[in-house]
């Protein structure tokens, strides 16, 4: 690699330390495998954080993108503009519910969801005002912005960066007597990851999701899954509540929207807790913008073929049987749903991060996540062979 260390060093020199990523400089993509700058190949095993179910520059996604990029990019919302609407109605139909409401990232987007619970709070359920709470859940990751990271239990994501925002109770993460003690007459959302990403790919317990559901209908509460990771077809249907039959009242939805070209975020609810918001109470400039509208669509009509869906179901049997095998010969535990696996590498043998740079120097992206637990989660369009290839890869470097 002859140009990568400079550019590396040239990054580091222009941007704030915010991130530590690998020294990969990446200049182009197809499907599943990127190229950097020093023409070495790489299967994408990170896939954006999920971003990029569809693979890298889907052909369906570009050519929606250039017919948009040739008519109409952006409106703001002060007008209606002729994606709307479809858009909004494609999502709404996905989801199953009346109402779409969409922004641009993730944290966005969730809170997006922790506004209009409250919102639903007072003016549905008759909470005090300003006394709402949302029961959350330790390990969770929403996103980065000053509300969210006031419930995180991560010390990097919240240390430093109070006063934090009130109103939130932190329960421990697959534990049902927990949420149902922590309901009272203030509550008015339960907000979780049906699958928690960032904590390594935490399935919670069987019938912890169904209880969530039962309790929070018994109780009034709004059930908000975060399905900003977990959703889309990464899991092996299209929301990673429906392998247990869960309906949320509110959908989180991020990442794979945009399908890797444009952010897009959104939230999905029925008109009796969407229906809260007035003109003038919320927005976002660039949220909904013709572009977007354009890609997203498209994303919602590649999910709608179910293709994606049986894709990630019969990858991820494959990625877990052969993962499995690993257990005992350097890994400690696999975890996920679907094309989706947190590994725990086991610790005597190296960090996650040692592991990822051996990774890639083989040619395979990941990226580690706490301590020793690397994420795997290519895009859903990999091959079974290249699948294979990765794992092997694995075990070479154990
Ligand atoms: N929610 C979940 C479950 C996530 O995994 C993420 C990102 O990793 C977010 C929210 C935040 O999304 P964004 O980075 O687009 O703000």
């Amino acid at each position: 690699l002859v140009r990568t260390p400079n550019a590396v060093a040239e990054a580091e020199r222009w941007t704030a330390h915010n991130y530590h990523p690998l020294p990969v400089v990446i200049s182009s993509a197809d499907g599943s495998w990127v190229t950097d700058i020093d023409g070495k190949r790489y299967l994408d095993c990170l896939a954006g954080y999920s971003a990029l179910n569809f693979g890298h520059r889907h052909p369906a996604l570009i050519a929606a993108a250039h017919a948009q990029l040739d008519r109409l990019t952006l409106t703001s919302r002060a007008f209606v503009h002729d994606q709307f609407a479809t858009f909004c109605r494609e999502l709404a139909e996905l989801c199953g519910k009346d109402l779409v409401l969409p922004m641009n990232t993730g944290a966005e987007a969730v809170e997006t969801a922790v506004k209009v619970a409250r919102k639903w709070g007072y003016k549905v359920k008759g909470v005090p005002h300003d006394k709402a709470t949302i029961i959350v859940a330790e390990g969770n990751f929403h996103g980065r912005t000053t509300t969210i990271v006031s419930f995180s239990t991560d010390p990097d994501a919240r240390d430093d960066f109070g006063p934090y925002t009130p109103g939130f109770k932190v329960v421990p993460y697959g534990d049902l007597e927990a949420i149902a003690a922590a309901i009272d007459e203030t509550t008015v959302a339960v907000l979780l990851e049906p699958i928690q990403g960032e904590q390594g790919v935490i399935v919670p317990p069987e019938g912890y999701l169904p209880g969530v559901r039962a309790l929070c209908t018994s109780q009034n509460v709004l059930f908000v899954a975060d399905e900003i990771q977990s959703g889309l077809g990464r899991t092996g249907t299209t929301f990673a509540c429906d392998h247990e039959g869960v309906v949320p009242d509110m959908y989180v939805l991020g990442k794979a929207l945009g399908g890797g070209i444009v952010p897009v975020s959104a939230v999905a609810a029925n008109q009796d807790v969407l229906g809260v918001l007035r003109p003038g109470e919320h927005g976002s400039t660039f949220g909904g913008n013709p572009l977007a509208c354009a890609v997203a669509t498209e994303v919602v009509g590649l999910l709608k073929t179910g293709e994606f869906q049986r894709r990630s179901t019969e990858l991820g049997e494959r990625l877990h049987a052969d993962l499995g095998a690993l257990v005992g010969h350097g890994l400690l535990a696999v975890r996920g749903r679907g094309l989706w696996a947190g590994v725990d590498i086991d610790p005597a043998l190296m960090t996650g991060r040692a592991a990822c740079e051996r990774l890639a120097e083989r040619g395979v992206l990941a990226k580690d996540t706490h301590g020793s637990t690397i994420r795997l989660a290519p895009p859903l369009v990999v091959q079974p062979a290249e699948l294979d290839w990765a794992v092997e890869q694995l075990a070479a470097i154990l």
